[in-house]
C-alpha cells in the first residue's frame, strides 16, 4: 500500500522538532510522501541529508503545499483514500481490516485542533485510543499497524552507512551494493 501523510498546521518555533520528528517517523515507517503547511524549508534539507546517510533519499518526499484541501481532493481524485488520525475517531483496531484493502491512502495528522471540514472530508477517522496524546505518536503506531511491523525490517536504498544490531554497543559499517534490497 502507498501511504502518504499530510500534516495539518505548525506553530512556528515551537513545533520545528516535532515537524521534524514527523517527518523522521513518516519515512523510517514506511511513507512515501509528508505534506506539510506552514513549515520552514530547512526541514526539507535536514530530511534530505538523513537519507543521503542512511538511505532511501530518492524514494521519500517533503512537499511543503499553500493548500492542505488540495492535497485531499487531488488524493480522492486519483483513487486514494484519506484517513484522519484523532481521538474521537473510531478504534483503528475496528477500521484496519478495511484499511488493509486500500492500496493508496493520505494519513492525515494535525497539529492544534483541526479544522472540522477535516473530519467529514476524511472517509475514515480512526483513533489510536480515544485519549489524546501527539500527532507523533499515532503515526506511529498507525503506521506500525497498517505494515504489520515489517516497516521496521525495511532496508534502504543508497545507504552511505549501514548499522550492524548490537545488543551492548554502536557498530556501523560502510554500505556495499550487496545491501540494496
Ligand atoms: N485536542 C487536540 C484536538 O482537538 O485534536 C489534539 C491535538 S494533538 C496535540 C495533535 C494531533 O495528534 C491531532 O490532530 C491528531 O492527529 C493526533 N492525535 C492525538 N491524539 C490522538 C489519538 N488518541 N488518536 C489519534 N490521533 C491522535
Amino acid at each position: 500500500m502507498e501511504v502518504s501523510v499530510l500534516r495539518i498546521g505548525h506553530r512556528f518555533v515551537r513545533d520545528d522538532r516535532i515537524t521534524t520528528h514527523v517527518a523522521l517517523v513518516s519515512r523510517a515507517f514506511g511513507a512515501s510522501t509528508v505534506y506539510m503547511t506552514e513549515v520552514d524549508k530547512s526541514i526539507k534539507e535536514s530530511i534530505a541529508k538523513v537519507g543521503n546517510i542512511w538511505g532511501g533519499e530518492s524514494d521519500f518526499n517533503i512537499e511543503i503545499v499553500q493548500d492542505w484541501k488540495n492535497v485531499i481532493y487531488s488524493w480522492k481524485k486519483n483513487s486514494g483514500k484519506v484517513i484522519h488520525l484523532t481521538m474521537y475517531g473510531i478504534n483503528v483496531d475496528d477500521a484496519i481490516s478495511e484499511i488493509w484493502k486500500l492500496t493508496k491512502a493520505l494519513v492525515i495528522i494535525g497539529a492544534q485542533k483541526v479544522p472540522r471540514e477535516v473530519y467529514t472530508l476524511a472517509d475514515y477517522n480512526v483513533a489510536i485510543g480515544n485519549q489524546p496524546h501527539s500527532e507523533i505518536g499515532a503515526l506511529s503506531i498507525f503506521l506500525d499497524r497498517v505494515f504489520k511491523g515489517e516497516e521496521l525490517k525495511k532496508n534502504f536504498r543508497g545507504a552511505k552507512l549501514r548499522i550492524i544490531p548490537n545488543g551492548k554497543g554502536k557498530r556501523v559499517r560502510e554500505a556495499s551494493d550487496g545491501d540494496i534490497s
